[in-house]
This record gives structure tokens, sequence and C-alpha cells, in this order.
């Protein structure tokens, strides 16, 4: 048996901090929804470990999938090709809208919107990148530069070229007007004004997540990222959408920019991709593409287009769509939501409910009056529901304390969800006495 004071202690001299905080639990087994701690204990992961599990943890067919490419056929030098890789690209190339058709594979998030932003830069030859102020598109330089909801605390310059533009904050946006409706036309065209002002007229691209997440669970109304790319157009600038965590199903649809209508110039998914293993993917049209190679485009890393991650995603497109699981995130969705307006009903300290699908948001405020949000009270839930045998993301970032991020995996079941309710009933009812 693991001895916890003996790891604790390894973990403290040896495990380098990375600024952010661990929980006190250590997991030792994972299988489907659920995680397991040294003791065995059972704890619902609605979390869907880091939005990476989204069919569960070590689905079977995943994993014999992995077994056989370990066994089999791992990784290649960057210019020899294996049919995984065109089975993914083919299979991507058939589920997205056209024009988007070519697509190629990398291992993380942020690698994969790095090489979104570089294939953008190329295919224009302009080099000015705009991103939302409450963004997260990674931890690389350049993407980490385009990412806002952390602040700039950091105090590393950031790329030439970056500028942000007002993320459509909605309940608590400015733009907001007395009768409660919310006026993100003149937000947007606000937003614009600034970046006209201050672009050197080398604008390139607009990153975005369709639903931001690290920042808040900032859903943009209907209609705003339609607009959002029209006015890209009409600056000659490429529209990026990033769907690490919208991408395949979660919100819903199979990705969510569908639900606003539009077709971005380039996409970026990553996660949830490759279902507990590192894959992530960028696909264009195959004029970008070309313009791109031309611009003087070049990626050569190790793990590009590595077979066994490819595969894995195949196996993944494979159950998503044999599975259903797009509805299914639609309906256990709706349970949840539905669950949620119960309990925001019951507690003061919920403030606003957001999100679509398996992508939810629960505000936790400290006032019930002024509505701020409070980062102790969220902590408390969170601490507490962990103890109670569920793990939900506080998504603690500045400008975003106090927001859960409840995200299970689109497999998950009806009685899960409602094991998860009312577990977060008791945290909260246990919290607020
Ligand atoms: N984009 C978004 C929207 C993300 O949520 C994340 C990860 N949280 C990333 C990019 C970066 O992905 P990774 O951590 O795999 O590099």
């Amino acid at each position: 048996a693991l001895d916890s004071t003996t790891f604790w202690s390894q973990a403290d001299k040896y495990l380098m901090s990375t600024g952010a905080p661990y929980t006190p639990t250590i997991v030792t087994r994972a299988k489907g929804t659920m995680i397991y701690d040294v003791d065995n204990r059972e704890i619902i992961d609605f979390t869907s470990g880091q939005m990476s599990a989204s069919l569960g943890h070590c689905h079977p067919e995943v994993a014999a999938v992995v077994k056989e490419y370990i066994e089999n056929l791992d990784h290649l030098n960057s210019t020899i090709l294996s049919p995984p890789v065109v089975d993914l690209a083919a299979t991507l190339g058939r589920i997205l809208p056209a024009p988007l058709e070519k697509s190629y594979f990398l291992s993380t998030g942020s690698e994969s919107v790095e090489a979104a932003i570089s294939i953008a830069k190329r295919a224009t030859r302009k080099f000015e990148i705009v991103a939302f102020s409450a963004s997260y598109h990674g931890a690389t330089y350049g993407v980490a530069s385009a990412t806002y909801c952390m602040g700039r605390k950091h105090g590393s310059p950031v790329m030439p070229g970056q500028l942000a533009f007002p993320a459509p904050h909605g309940s608590r946006s400015p733009f907001r007007k007395p009768d409660g409706t919310y006026d993100w036309e003149t937000e947007m065209d606000f937003g614009w004004a600034m970046i006209d002002q201050q672009s050197v007229g080398s604008l390139a691209a607009f990153v975005f997540e369709p639903i931001l997440s690290a920042g808040g669970i900032i859903e943009p109304p209907m209609g705003y990222l339609k607009r959002l790319s029209m006015e890209c157009r009409k600056r000659g600038m490429l529209v990026i959408a990033d769907e690490a965590q919208t991408g395949l199903g979660r919100t819903g649809d199979m990705f969510a920019f569908q639900r606003d209508e539009i077709v971005p110039d380039i996409l970026a998914m990553s996660k949830s991709l490759g279902c507990g293993i590192a894959l992530s993917s960028v696909s264009t049209t195959a004029k970008i593409a070309e313009a791109a190679v031309k611009g003087g485009f070049l990626w050569v890393t190790t793990h590009q287009n590595d077979p066994l991650p490819a595969a894995v995603g195949c196996k993944v497109f494979e159950i998503v769509q044999r599975d259903g699981l797009v509805q299914q995130a639609r309906d256990r969705g709706d349970q949840l939501r539905e669950g949620l307006l119960r309990l925001k009903d019951k507690y003061w300290c919920i403030g606003e409910l957001r999100g679509r699908g398996l992508l939810q948001g629960i505000e936790i405020i400290g006032d019930p009056i002024t509505k701020v949000q409070s980062a102790e009270l969220g902590a408390a839930i969170s601490g507490k529901a962990l103890d109670l045998g569920l793990s939900c993301q506080i998504v603690s970032l500045p400008g975003a304390f106090g927001i859960f991020r409840i995200a299970p995996p689109l497999t998950v079941s009806f009685e899960e969800v409602e094991k998860a309710l009312s577990i977060l009933d008791q945290a909260i009812g246990s919290v607020l006495s």
C-alpha cells in the first residue's frame, strides 16, 4: 500500500511547483466517469481530467488501440506517413464544413494554436493577432501572448502585434442596459474601433474560443461570432477558432462554431481528440494551406503526425459518432442545467449559470446584493464537494474567480449526473450552514 506521508514528502522535495496548487487527493486509478483515491474511494470526475477524457477514463476501445500501436507502430520521423494519420485527416475532412478540408496533427492545445497563428501569419504575410480580453490559448510563448484571462503578471514582453479585444462579458458588461438587455453590437463597435486605432495595418487573424472557458465560461450571444467573422473578413483577417475545450461534441454540436453559423478559416482542436492521449489538430482550407507554405510556413516537430495518437483520434471520432455522443452531450447537458437551476433557486450564492451542453459554469457569488464573485466561497464549495466525492474545477484565474467549471465526460450517465448534483447540493448546503 502507498504511504501518503512518504508520497507528499517526496512530492514536496522533488516535484517542481508550476505555480498552481494541488488538491490533497492522491489518485491511483481511473475508469469511466470515476477516479479512485489511494484508499479506493470513488470520486466522480466532472472535469474529464483536464478536459481530455471526454469518453471517460481508460475507455476500453481506446486502450486497445494504444496497446496495438505501442506494440506495432509507435512513432516515425516527420517525413514518413502511416495509414492512421491519413485516415484521421480524411475523417476530419469529411466531417468539417467546406471549405475546411486539410488537417495535420500535433500533441497539445498550445502547439495547435501556435500552428494556427503561424499559418495565419504566413498565409496573410501580416503579423497582428487579436484575441479576447478573457481568452486562454495556452502556455507556450506565442499563445501565452494571446492569453489574457491570467493577466500580464508574468511580466515578460508579449509577441509583437498582439492586440486585445473586449470579451463579451454579458451580464458583467458595461454595455448591459438597465432593462437587462445586452447591447453587444455597440460593445463590438467599441472593440473594433480600439483595434483599428492600434493596428499598424498588419492584421492577420482573430483567435477565439467559441465559449471562453478558463476566462469564466463566457458564451458570446447569438449573432456575435457571425458579426465578428464579418468584421474580420472586411479587414482581410483570418478567423481562427480554438476548440480545445468545445470541439468534438461537448457543447451539443460537433463543433461549437456550428451554433453560431460560421465557418472559421482555421480550426485548432486538442484535449478530447486524444481522450487522455496527447493529440491536437489544425485544420484549414486548401487555399490557406497552400498560401501558408508559399509564405514560408515550415513545421517539423518530433511528434507531429505520429501514428499512435492518430489511431486513437480515429477511434475517438468513431465512438463519438457511433454512440451518438453529440446528442448525449445535449441531453445530459439539459439534465445538468435543470438540476443547476434548482440549486440556483435554493442557494443565494449561485449567481449566473452559463455554458452549453456539457460545458457549464456556475458563478459563485459572495454577496446576494452586489453579486460579486467569491473565490473563497468557490474554493470552500469545491473543497467540500471533493470531500463528498465530486471533483469539479474552479476556474480560479484573475477575472474569473468563483466560477465552477462542470465538464463531465460525454459518456456520463443519467444516474451519475443526478448523483453529482446531489453532492453539489450537500456541499453548498454544508458550506453555507
Ligand atoms: N486553448 C484552450 C481553449 C484551452 O482551454 C487550452 C488548455 N486549457 C489550450 C488552448 C492549451 O492546451 P494545452 O494545455 O494542451 O497546451
